[in-house]
Protein backbone atom coordinates (compact mmCIF):
# COMPACT_ATOMS: atom_id res chain seq x y z
CA UNK A 1 0.00 0.00 0.00
CA UNK A 2 1.07 3.88 -0.92
CA UNK A 3 -0.02 5.99 2.60
CA UNK A 4 1.75 8.77 1.15
CA UNK A 5 -0.48 9.38 -2.36
CA UNK A 6 1.08 10.31 -5.54
CA UNK A 7 2.88 13.61 -5.86
CA UNK A 8 3.10 16.50 -8.59
CA UNK A 9 6.27 16.48 -10.23
CA UNK A 10 8.64 19.17 -10.80
CA UNK A 11 9.20 19.82 -14.37
CA UNK A 12 12.46 20.39 -15.64
CA UNK A 13 11.10 24.13 -17.18
CA UNK A 14 10.41 25.27 -13.89
CA UNK A 15 14.02 25.44 -13.26
CA UNK A 16 14.95 28.48 -14.90
CA UNK A 17 18.53 29.12 -16.04
CA UNK A 18 19.14 32.74 -16.96
CA UNK A 19 22.05 32.73 -19.50
CA UNK A 20 23.32 35.72 -19.91
CA UNK A 21 23.55 36.69 -24.07
CA UNK A 22 26.97 38.81 -24.01
CA UNK A 23 27.64 40.27 -26.86
CA UNK A 24 31.12 41.24 -27.52
CA UNK A 25 31.07 43.04 -30.36
CA UNK A 26 30.30 46.48 -31.49
CA UNK A 27 26.67 45.98 -32.58
CA UNK A 28 25.96 48.81 -34.65
CA UNK A 29 22.38 48.87 -36.50
CA UNK A 30 20.02 46.56 -35.29
CA UNK A 31 21.19 43.49 -33.35
CA UNK A 32 18.70 41.05 -32.03
CA UNK A 33 18.53 38.08 -30.02
CA UNK A 34 15.68 36.20 -30.23
CA UNK A 35 14.70 33.92 -27.45
CA UNK A 36 12.26 31.08 -27.61
CA UNK A 37 12.01 28.20 -29.64
CA UNK A 38 10.15 25.06 -31.37
CA UNK A 39 9.38 22.48 -28.88
CA UNK A 40 10.72 18.95 -29.70
CA UNK A 41 8.69 16.19 -29.84
CA UNK A 42 9.02 14.02 -26.78
CA UNK A 43 11.16 10.92 -27.26
CA UNK A 44 13.47 11.59 -30.55
CA UNK A 45 16.57 11.27 -29.78
CA UNK A 46 19.00 13.68 -30.08
CA UNK A 47 20.47 14.25 -34.03
CA UNK A 48 24.27 14.30 -34.28
CA UNK A 49 26.48 16.82 -33.67
CA UNK A 50 27.59 19.28 -36.39
CA UNK A 51 30.65 18.68 -37.90
CA UNK A 52 33.72 20.33 -36.95
CA UNK A 53 34.78 21.52 -40.11
CA UNK A 54 37.94 22.40 -41.10
CA UNK A 55 40.23 25.63 -40.79
CA UNK A 56 40.24 27.71 -44.49
CA UNK A 57 43.59 27.56 -46.51
CA UNK A 58 43.59 31.01 -46.68
CA UNK A 59 40.85 32.88 -44.03
CA UNK A 60 39.22 35.99 -44.44
CA UNK A 61 36.30 37.49 -42.78
CA UNK A 62 35.01 40.95 -42.46
CA UNK A 63 34.36 43.36 -39.94
CA UNK A 64 31.42 41.52 -37.91
CA UNK A 65 28.74 42.01 -36.37
CA UNK A 66 25.63 39.72 -34.80
CA UNK A 67 22.66 40.26 -36.22
CA UNK A 68 20.68 37.86 -34.56
CA UNK A 69 21.82 34.73 -32.70
CA UNK A 70 19.73 32.77 -30.21
CA UNK A 71 21.00 29.34 -28.69
CA UNK A 72 18.34 26.62 -27.61
CA UNK A 73 18.12 25.35 -25.25
CA UNK A 74 19.28 27.26 -22.07
CA UNK A 75 19.72 23.96 -20.49
CA UNK A 76 20.85 20.83 -21.15
CA UNK A 77 22.67 17.65 -20.81
CA UNK A 78 25.09 15.49 -21.76
CA UNK A 79 23.58 12.95 -24.31
CA UNK A 80 19.95 14.57 -23.33
CA UNK A 81 17.05 15.01 -25.78
CA UNK A 82 18.12 17.97 -26.80
CA UNK A 83 22.15 19.15 -28.05
CA UNK A 84 22.52 23.08 -27.61
CA UNK A 85 22.13 25.19 -31.00
CA UNK A 86 23.11 28.09 -32.15
CA UNK A 87 21.70 29.80 -34.75
CA UNK A 88 23.13 32.94 -35.98
CA UNK A 89 23.03 35.64 -38.47
CA UNK A 90 26.05 37.88 -39.08
CA UNK A 91 26.35 41.10 -40.51
CA UNK A 92 29.99 41.64 -42.11
CA UNK A 93 31.10 43.99 -44.92
CA UNK A 94 32.82 41.32 -46.89
CA UNK A 95 29.82 38.45 -48.80
CA UNK A 96 32.33 35.73 -47.74
CA UNK A 97 33.78 35.29 -44.38
CA UNK A 98 35.72 32.24 -42.89
CA UNK A 99 34.69 32.17 -39.27
CA UNK A 100 35.38 29.97 -36.35
CA UNK A 101 32.66 29.02 -33.80
CA UNK A 102 33.65 28.35 -30.68
CA UNK A 103 32.37 26.39 -27.69
CA UNK A 104 33.79 28.39 -24.64
CA UNK A 105 34.05 27.69 -20.92
CA UNK A 106 33.05 29.94 -17.72
CA UNK A 107 37.03 29.93 -17.41
CA UNK A 108 37.53 30.84 -20.96
CA UNK A 109 38.92 27.78 -22.43
CA UNK A 110 37.67 27.00 -26.19
CA UNK A 111 36.29 22.79 -25.37
CA UNK A 112 35.24 22.56 -29.08
CA UNK A 113 35.66 24.62 -32.36
CA UNK A 114 33.80 24.58 -35.59
CA UNK A 115 35.02 25.60 -38.84
CA UNK A 116 33.10 27.54 -41.49
CA UNK A 117 33.53 28.79 -44.83
CA UNK A 118 32.36 31.57 -46.91
CA UNK A 119 29.59 32.58 -44.44
CA UNK A 120 27.28 34.88 -46.27
CA UNK A 121 25.77 37.86 -44.15
CA UNK A 122 21.92 38.04 -43.37
CA UNK A 123 21.71 34.06 -44.04
CA UNK A 124 21.03 32.02 -40.64
CA UNK A 125 23.13 29.13 -40.24
CA UNK A 126 23.08 26.77 -37.15
CA UNK A 127 25.44 24.82 -35.09
CA UNK A 128 24.63 22.00 -33.06
CA UNK A 129 27.14 20.74 -30.50
CA UNK A 130 26.88 17.08 -29.12
CA UNK A 131 28.47 18.04 -25.51
CA UNK A 132 32.09 16.52 -27.08
CA UNK A 133 35.33 18.41 -27.04
CA UNK A 134 37.90 18.64 -29.20
CA UNK A 135 39.38 15.24 -27.93
CA UNK A 136 35.67 14.04 -28.16
CA UNK A 137 35.03 13.49 -24.32
CA UNK A 138 32.17 14.81 -22.43
CA UNK A 139 32.73 18.19 -21.42
CA UNK A 140 32.30 19.07 -18.34
CA UNK A 141 29.67 20.81 -16.09
CA UNK A 142 29.11 23.88 -16.19
CA UNK A 143 28.14 27.37 -18.45
CA UNK A 144 29.43 27.79 -21.55
CA UNK A 145 28.71 30.34 -24.31
CA UNK A 146 29.01 30.12 -28.18
CA UNK A 147 31.53 32.48 -29.74
CA UNK A 148 31.69 33.46 -33.46
CA UNK A 149 34.94 34.81 -34.57
CA UNK A 150 36.73 34.89 -37.54
CA UNK A 151 39.29 32.41 -38.45
CA UNK A 152 42.31 34.63 -38.23
CA UNK A 153 42.49 38.09 -37.75
CA UNK A 154 46.05 38.36 -39.65
CA UNK A 155 44.62 39.38 -43.05
CA UNK A 156 46.57 37.52 -45.61
CA UNK A 157 44.83 37.50 -48.51
CA UNK A 158 44.40 40.96 -50.22
CA UNK A 159 40.96 41.24 -50.29
CA UNK A 160 40.63 40.75 -46.58
CA UNK A 161 39.58 43.09 -44.64
CA UNK A 162 41.81 42.82 -41.05
CA UNK A 163 39.21 42.59 -38.67
CA UNK A 164 39.89 43.00 -35.23
CA UNK A 165 40.46 40.83 -31.98
CA UNK A 166 37.37 42.29 -30.58
CA UNK A 167 35.01 41.06 -33.45
CA UNK A 168 33.92 38.10 -31.31
CA UNK A 169 29.96 37.66 -31.01
CA UNK A 170 29.24 34.97 -27.49
CA UNK A 171 25.50 33.64 -26.61
CA UNK A 172 25.25 31.75 -23.27
CA UNK A 173 24.04 28.66 -21.96
CA UNK A 174 24.26 25.80 -19.43
CA UNK A 175 25.23 21.76 -20.14
CA UNK A 176 25.43 19.52 -17.60
CA UNK A 177 26.76 16.07 -17.65
CA UNK A 178 23.87 14.50 -15.21
CA UNK A 179 20.47 14.92 -14.66
CA UNK A 180 19.10 14.58 -10.72
CA UNK A 181 17.07 11.10 -11.05
CA UNK A 182 14.38 12.24 -8.74
CA UNK A 183 11.72 14.45 -10.11
CA UNK A 184 10.01 15.45 -7.26
CA UNK A 185 10.28 16.23 -3.74
CA UNK A 186 12.91 13.71 -2.00
CA UNK A 187 15.21 13.23 1.16
CA UNK A 188 18.28 11.80 0.89
CA UNK A 189 18.24 8.74 3.49
CA UNK A 190 20.60 9.04 6.31
CA UNK A 191 21.55 6.22 8.57
CA UNK A 192 20.63 2.86 7.02
CA UNK A 193 20.26 4.70 3.96
CA UNK A 194 23.45 5.87 3.30
CA UNK A 195 26.42 4.11 1.05
CA UNK A 196 28.59 1.52 3.30
CA UNK A 197 25.38 0.98 5.65
CA UNK A 198 25.45 -2.33 7.48
CA UNK A 199 23.21 -5.22 5.93
CA UNK A 200 22.95 -8.68 6.80
CA UNK A 201 25.33 -10.25 5.35
CA UNK A 202 26.89 -7.20 3.12
CA UNK A 203 26.67 -3.61 3.13
CA UNK A 204 24.27 -0.80 1.54
CA UNK A 205 25.83 -0.65 -2.18
CA UNK A 206 24.79 2.67 -2.62
CA UNK A 207 21.92 5.71 -1.46
CA UNK A 208 18.50 5.48 -0.88
CA UNK A 209 16.29 8.45 -1.94
CA UNK A 210 12.98 8.86 -0.06
CA UNK A 211 9.94 10.30 -2.14
CA UNK A 212 6.82 9.15 -2.39
CA UNK A 213 5.42 6.29 -4.77
CA UNK A 214 4.61 7.75 -8.22
CA UNK A 215 7.20 10.05 -8.05
CA UNK A 216 8.63 10.03 -11.99
CA UNK A 217 12.54 8.78 -12.10
CA UNK A 218 14.73 10.11 -15.00
CA UNK A 219 18.31 8.36 -16.58
CA UNK A 220 20.86 10.61 -14.30
CA UNK A 221 23.05 10.07 -17.15
CA UNK A 222 21.85 8.15 -20.44
CA UNK A 223 23.47 5.43 -22.30
CA UNK A 224 22.30 1.99 -23.01
CA UNK A 225 20.12 -0.29 -20.58
CA UNK A 226 22.29 -3.04 -19.77
CA UNK A 227 19.60 -4.98 -17.68
CA UNK A 228 16.05 -3.90 -16.83
CA UNK A 229 14.42 -6.91 -14.43
CA UNK A 230 13.37 -8.27 -11.02
CA UNK A 231 15.18 -9.61 -7.97
CA UNK A 232 14.04 -10.41 -4.77
CA UNK A 233 15.62 -7.78 -3.03
CA UNK A 234 15.77 -5.14 -5.54
CA UNK A 235 12.81 -5.27 -6.99
CA UNK A 236 11.78 -3.86 -10.55
CA UNK A 237 14.89 -2.47 -11.36
CA UNK A 238 17.63 -1.15 -13.99
CA UNK A 239 20.94 -0.53 -14.83
CA UNK A 240 22.19 1.62 -17.26
CA UNK A 241 25.83 1.59 -18.57
CA UNK A 242 26.39 5.68 -19.10
CA UNK A 243 27.71 7.13 -22.40
CA UNK A 244 30.81 8.66 -22.42
CA UNK A 245 31.94 7.19 -18.54
CA UNK A 246 32.74 3.84 -17.79
CA UNK A 247 30.26 4.01 -14.69
CA UNK A 248 27.47 2.42 -14.55
CA UNK A 249 23.79 3.28 -12.97
CA UNK A 250 21.48 1.34 -11.05
CA UNK A 251 17.96 2.28 -10.17
CA UNK A 252 16.36 -0.23 -7.60
CA UNK A 253 12.64 -0.81 -6.01
CA UNK A 254 10.95 0.64 -9.49
CA UNK A 255 6.96 0.67 -8.85
CA UNK A 256 6.57 -1.31 -11.92
CA UNK A 257 9.00 -2.55 -14.66
CA UNK A 258 10.64 -0.05 -16.32
CA UNK A 259 9.05 0.66 -19.91
CA UNK A 260 13.21 0.72 -21.09
CA UNK A 261 14.30 -3.36 -22.68
CA UNK A 262 17.93 -4.01 -22.43
CA UNK A 263 19.86 -3.20 -25.14
CA UNK A 264 17.93 0.08 -25.73
CA UNK A 265 19.30 3.99 -25.94
CA UNK A 266 18.16 5.75 -23.19
CA UNK A 267 18.85 9.77 -23.05
CA UNK A 268 20.21 11.68 -20.11
CA UNK A 269 16.96 13.08 -18.48
CA UNK A 270 14.81 10.38 -20.16
CA UNK A 271 11.78 8.68 -18.03
CA UNK A 272 12.89 5.28 -17.04
CA UNK A 273 10.26 4.51 -14.44
CA UNK A 274 8.48 5.79 -11.12
CA UNK A 275 9.13 5.11 -7.64
CA UNK A 276 7.95 2.45 -6.12
CA UNK A 277 8.09 -0.01 -2.53
CA UNK A 278 9.18 -3.21 -4.91
CA UNK A 279 11.38 -5.96 -3.50
CA UNK A 280 12.70 -5.56 -0.12
CA UNK A 281 12.41 -1.96 0.18
CA UNK A 282 11.03 -0.66 3.21
CA UNK A 283 8.71 2.54 2.64
CA UNK A 284 8.93 4.40 -0.61
CA UNK A 285 12.37 5.68 -2.23
CA UNK A 286 14.86 4.99 -4.88
CA UNK A 287 17.74 3.09 -4.54
CA UNK A 288 20.28 4.29 -6.39
CA UNK A 289 24.26 2.64 -7.04
CA UNK A 290 26.93 3.94 -9.10
CA UNK A 291 29.54 1.54 -10.15
CA UNK A 292 32.93 2.50 -11.24
CA UNK A 293 34.45 1.25 -14.48
CA UNK A 294 34.07 -1.18 -15.74
CA UNK A 295 30.85 -1.60 -14.52
CA UNK A 296 28.13 -3.09 -12.00
CA UNK A 297 28.94 -6.81 -11.72
CA UNK A 298 31.48 -6.61 -14.68
CA UNK A 299 34.28 -5.85 -12.41
CA UNK A 300 33.81 -2.31 -11.30
CA UNK A 301 32.96 -1.45 -7.49
CA UNK A 302 29.92 0.60 -6.28
CA UNK A 303 30.96 3.84 -4.30
CA UNK A 304 29.34 6.64 -2.78
CA UNK A 305 26.59 8.63 -5.16
CA UNK A 306 25.33 10.99 -2.62
CA UNK A 307 28.49 13.65 -2.92
CA UNK A 308 26.78 13.77 -6.72
CA UNK A 309 23.49 13.60 -6.27
CA UNK A 310 23.76 16.55 -4.17
CA UNK A 311 25.49 18.33 -6.92
CA UNK A 312 23.16 17.14 -9.45
CA UNK A 313 20.42 18.02 -7.26
CA UNK A 314 21.65 21.36 -6.74
CA UNK A 315 20.80 22.40 -10.43
CA UNK A 316 18.23 19.99 -11.65
ZN1 LIG B 1 18.92 1.06 -0.68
Amino acid sequence: MNSKGFVRPRTVGQIGVIAAIVLLACLPGSAAASTGGAATPSAAPSPKGSPSGTPAAAPSAGALTLVAGKTTPRKSFYFGYRYPRLSYTIGSTQPENDLRIDVVGAAGEVVKTFYRENVAPNVESKVRWDGTTNEGRPARNGRYSFRISPQSAAATAPAARKATASTTLSLGFAFYGYAFPVLGPHEFGMGAGRFGAPRSGHTHQGQDVMAACGTPLVAARGGRVQMSTWDDAAGNYLVIDGKGTGDDFMYAHLAEPSPLKEGETVRTGQPIGVVGETGDAQGCHLHFEIWSAPGWYEGGAPFDPLPLLRKWDAYS
